[in-house]
């Protein structure tokens, strides 16, 4: 049996006639970007994160630096964030000059809140924290550190949405939540698209100017902007999807549930969910000293993985100038040795799962 590391063609065909009808109805409106079906899809999902406002943007790389800069965080500031990060989180940082600082994750892949007061330093603006995986990260902590301090917090939940903590969704804790609905994201469009969350109406109206070449009246430019926008029929699209959140997110837990009953193998260590923590499951991340052996053993047996991620950001050749020397981050370096995202994907069958299962649980390295 083959079983990819992901798929996206049968939620598609879960819901077909709906997509299908949506983007016919956008191709026939004559009229493809900024337009009401993005007008209604923002007000929805700010209705459904419970903020006062969402702005759709491009993608999630530009919802993040985008969020940054219209929170004015540049050259000569410091944004503190989880060691482990995909490396877009820490480009949402630097594109605008500002300089990240490392905080090493828990046991959960998340910022881990008692390691950010240490890192926190006159320069220091904001924290950002990326509910990774698909779990939200003790926001009740962070926001308490930020109050504290006077810093801003930027969410990044480009892997989280419809997750919680404490019953809240994410995205509606800090100063502003970055989304993106890349097609494999839990809630994915049919190519790039992203969007913030906030409440602030100062703040809406700057990320509005800047995703539209600096200008709120056209033509006329107040500042330096950039062309970042959720076109209509990826807007028409999420739209559709979102009316499904709940069935895709109830799906990926009884996924994710048959992993952790199924799975038993000393080799194996399964990933732990924080108590007040309402998982997604973006990816289900599992940890092995012989992650490498076991990634390859899959493979023969034509079961797909991702190492969610390989390089952790400061040992990037992107982030050479941050002058950041191999071991000064063990807790990430080890993760980025040991951690390996396993198939779950809408529509997977039992018998998939338990193909992957039986796999793993037959595994001795
Ligand atoms: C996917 C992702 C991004 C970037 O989103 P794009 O839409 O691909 O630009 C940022 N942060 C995290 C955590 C992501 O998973």
């Amino acid at each position: 049996m083959k079983v990819p590391a992901g798929r996206l063609d049968r939620a598609y065909e879960a819901h077909r006639e709906e997509f299908e009808t949506a983007a016919l109805r956008v191709l026939r409106s004559g009229w493809y970007v900024m337009g009401e079906e993005l007008a209604s899809f923002e007000r929805q999902y700010a209705d459904y994160i419970g903020t006062k406002s969402c702005v759709g943007l491009g993608n999630g790389l530009d919802a993040l630096w985008i969020a940054f800069k219209a929170l004015g965080i540049g050259a000569g500031d410091e944004v503190i964030v989880q060691s482990n990060a995909f490396i877009a989180c820490v480009m949402g940082v630097t594109i605008n000059g500002a300089t990240p600082v490392f905080v090493e994750p828990n046991e959960y892949f998340l910022l881990d809140p008692a390691g950010i007061e240490d890192q926190i330093t006159s320069r220091t603006k904001a924290i950002l924290v990326v509910h990774l995986y698909g779990q939200a990260a003790d926001m009740g902590a962070v926001m308490d550190i930020a109050k504290r301090h006077g810093l801003l917090v930027v969410e990044d939940c480009a892997q989280s949405h419809d997750a919680t903590w404490n019953g809240v969704r994410t995205g509606s804790f800090g100063d502003i939540g970055c989304f993106s609905f890349y097609p494999s994201k839990n809630l994915g469009g049919f190519g790039d698209g992203g969007a913030v969350t906030l409440n602030d109406p100062a703040l809406n109206e700057k990320v509005r100017t800047i995703r539209n070449y600096g200008s709120q009246k056209r033509y006329y430019n107040e500042m330096v902007g950039t062309n970042s926008r959720l076109d209509e029929i990826q807007a028409a699209l999420l739209a559709v999807r979102l009316q499904y959140m709940d069935e895709i997110t109830q799906e990926r837990r009884t996924l994710a549930e048959n992993y952790r009953n199924g799975i038993i193998n000393p080799a194996i260590a399964l990933p732990a969910v924080c108590p007040g923590a309402g998982h997604v499951w973006h990816q289900f991340v599992i940890r092995s000293k012989k992650r490498d052996a076991l990634k390859a053993y899959l493979a023969e047996k034509e079961i797909g993985t991702i190492i969610h991620y390989p390089i952790p950001p400061h040992l990037s050749q992107a982030y050479d100038y941050l002058n950041i020397p191999k071991g000064a981050l063990p807790v990430a370096e080890r993760m980025a040795d040991e951690v390996l995202s396993l198939p779950l994907y809408g529509g997977m069958t039992n018998s998939e799962q338990q193909y992957v299962i039986d796999a793993l649980n037959g595994f001795h390295g």
